[in-house]
């Protein structure tokens, strides 16, 4: 790729502050030798140095093995800024604030429900509207909103009364994040919001009903409650019209802000300001809100899950959930002392065993990660290892990442094709357009299997279990 970048440990590699004389930091890729081909395909890595340079960066910037261009940052990157002045950068965030993913046990064998999976996905496409723009089936007055805003998934459960207590425990940072404050978000924001709990949104996001194909680690499985044959559904899905309001709103505020102090930024796309100031303050407020909506979303769509499995399979069917990952967020955390907002853009946590942020169960395996491929091909369960905290700021991949634009999917793949190839496998598709449908196809993506080589490899997270789609939902 460049014969600058070096390899400095297992599966990672870096540029030295040497390669750009702008760069605070080195730059850090967790990846192989032919995933760095693939990155260097695109701007990810020069947007990587770039991130490099932002005012109160600390040790390094890192791309994980999924990386790609994104806006401002690349997809996959991620970034601690010194706390109190240090920046922070809506670009670090993503457009789609607190777009995750969640994975539900069912505790069913899919050998004895398979004959339902086509009737199942049918009612989860009849109760979960898909699309840029849709509105769902619930509309929060203003007041509700604010409380969704302030007070995340313990709101949606407790008085929303979708979900169970127990819910609570197993989602990252408990559904809700007490930085929030729905004042700072626009009209404009809440109202593309309030009518868009419990809906997917376009393209990228699915539901995915899936069978676990194979356990690679018995005993961190079992604590996850995963085993060999189950059915589990893969939530993916963020804040939609409203998280997207926040951001513009903010990449506004903070671009006029830099221009006022007159801040250069070597890419326009990295407007930030510094985590103490009146605009950090006020988008970091902003995004806990749009952050919170996000979980409520996916709770809501938890709710018409388990609606619908309940009404095919009796009330006895409960799914439960396994956990529920932000991969697109910055967070207030502590490394070597220091309090750092650390930015996760495409990339989620990855804590290892002990961490006091993980719930008691699991304190001895750590922290689910998830890491989902494409309607095609395997997802897979890991589990977080306590050396993800010096390699990637507790930091793994969020996906295996695109390795073509949606363009060039849609050029290069028949929709109609794939969707025949796809229920040739036993995979049924529910998506209405069959060019959406192109720009989503599993050549669009990495191979997932070497991104999640790299992850293990680097020492971030193990393998825990792999997962295959019976059948999709696509926005
Ligand atoms: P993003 O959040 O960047 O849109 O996507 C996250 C990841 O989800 C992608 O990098 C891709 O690997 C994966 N992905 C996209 N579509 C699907 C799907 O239909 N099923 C599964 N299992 N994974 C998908
Ligand atoms: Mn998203
Ligand atoms: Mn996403």
């Amino acid at each position: 790729v460049t014969p600058r970048l070096r390899q400095v440990g297992p599966a990672l590699y870096e540029l030295d502050r040497s390669f750009r004389e702008d760069m605070l930091v080195p730059a850090r890729i967790v990846a192989d030798e032919e995933l760095l081909r693939q990155m260097a395909r695109d701007r990810s890595i020069a947007q990587l140095v770039n991130v490099t340079t932002l005012p109160g960066i600390q040790d390094f910037a890192i791309g994980m093995p999924d990386m790609h261009e994104g806006y401002g940052f690349p997809v996959g990157g991620v970034a601690g800024t010194l706390l109190p002045d240090g920046v922070i950068s809506p670009g670090g965030i993503g457009f789609d604030i607190n777009c995750g993913v969640r994975l539900l046990s069912t505790g069913l064998l899919h050998d004895d429900v398979k004959d339902l999976i086509p009737e199942l996905a049918h009612d989860l496409a009849r109760s979960v509207p898909t699309g840029f723009g849709r509105h769902g089936r619930l509309a929060l007055g203003p007041a509700q909103v604010d409380r969704v805003l302030t007070e995340g998934v313990p709101y949606v459960v407790r008085e929303l009364r979708m979900g169970l207590e127990e819910d609570l425990r197993h989602i990252e940072s408990g559904g809700y994040l007490p930085g929030a404050e729905a004042a700072y978000v626009s009209v404009r924001a809440r109202e593309r919001g309030h009518d868009q709990l419990g809906t997917l949104g376009g393209g990228n996001h699915f539901i995915e009903v899936q069978r676990v194909d194979r356990i690679l680690d018995a005993e961190a499985a079992a604590d996850f409650g995963l085993f060999e044959g189950e059915v589990t559904v893969l939530i993916h899905t963020g804040s939609r019209g409203l998280g997207h309001q926040v951001c513009t709103d903010a990449v506004r505020e903070m671009d006029r802000a830099l221009s006022r102090a007159g801040i250069r930024l070597v890419d326009r796309q990295l407007a930030c300001a510094p985590f103490s100031s009146p605009e950090g303050q006020a988008y970091y407020a902003s995004m806990c809100a749009a952050a919170n909506f996000a979980w409520s979303n996916r709770q809501v769509l938890t709710h018409r899950v388990r609606e619908v499995f309940g009404r095919r399979l009796g009330a006895e069917v409960q799914p439960r959930i396994v956990y529920d990952v932000a991969h697109n967020i910055a967070k207030v955390e502590t490394y070597g002392g220091r309090r750092l907002c650390v930015h996760r853009k495409g990339a989620t946590r990855a804590f290892g065993p002990g961490n006091p942020e993980l719930p008691e169960a699991w304190r001895k395996v750590g922290q689910p990660v998830f890491i989902p491929g494409s309607m095609g091909t395997s997802s897979f369960v890991l589990a977080g290892r306590s050396e993800s905290q010096s390699v990637s700021f507790s930091s793994a991949c969020h996906g295996a990442g695109r390795q073509m634009s949606r363009a060039a999917a849609k050029r290069e793949v028949v929709g109609a094709e794939l969707r025949k190839a796809l229920n040739a496998r036993g995979i049924v598709v529910e998506c209405p357009s069959n060019a959406e449908l192109a720009e989503e196809a599993p050549t669009a993506y990495k191979d997932v299997e070497r991104v999640v080589d790299a992850v293990d490899t680097a020492g971030i997270a193990r393998k825990v279990a792999r997962l295959v789609p019976v059948a999709v939902l696509k926005g």
